[in-house]
């Protein structure tokens, strides 16, 4: 499937959770859009997400981000502090980039690469 970003039913998780949670690439650092596209393997489906700024592709399972989405509700209706869900995201290509802070095969919580992404914000 190639990567698009349809303003369909199908598209709307991937979209929200990648903009809700990392407008700034975590590997060029830019405020950036990013292409989805969805892929069907044996463990399910993972949402894989292109950086327009610098053409690296990060991905994340379905699973996870729903897991993650449910935690998060749970935490604003009870208001309580729970114990923070953190999905794992895959790199799977580098593209322009020459970031060292992550590397491809590897997987990183989604608090990592929102850290990196929040210290650009903060200089
Ligand atoms: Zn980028």
């Amino acid at each position: 499937m190639a990567f698009g970003k349809k303003r369909l039913f199908i598209g709307a998780l991937p979209e929200k959770f990648i903009n809700s949670n990392l407008p700034i690439c975590p590997m060029c650092l830019n405020k950036t859009e990013w292409l989805h596209e969805q892929q069907f393997t044996f463990q399910g489906v993972r949402f894989r997400y292109k950086c327009l700024k610098c053409n690296c592709i990060i991905s994340i399972s379905r699973k996870e981000v729903l897991k993650y989405n449910d935690n998060e509700i749970l935490i604003l209706k009870t208001k309580k502090t729970r114990k923070e869900f953190q999905p794992l995201m895959g790199v799977e290509d580098m593209g322009k980039s020459k970031s060292d802070n992550l590397k491809v095969g590897y997987q990183y919580s989604l608090k990592d690469m929102k850290t990196l992404t929040g210290e650009i914000l903060k200089r």
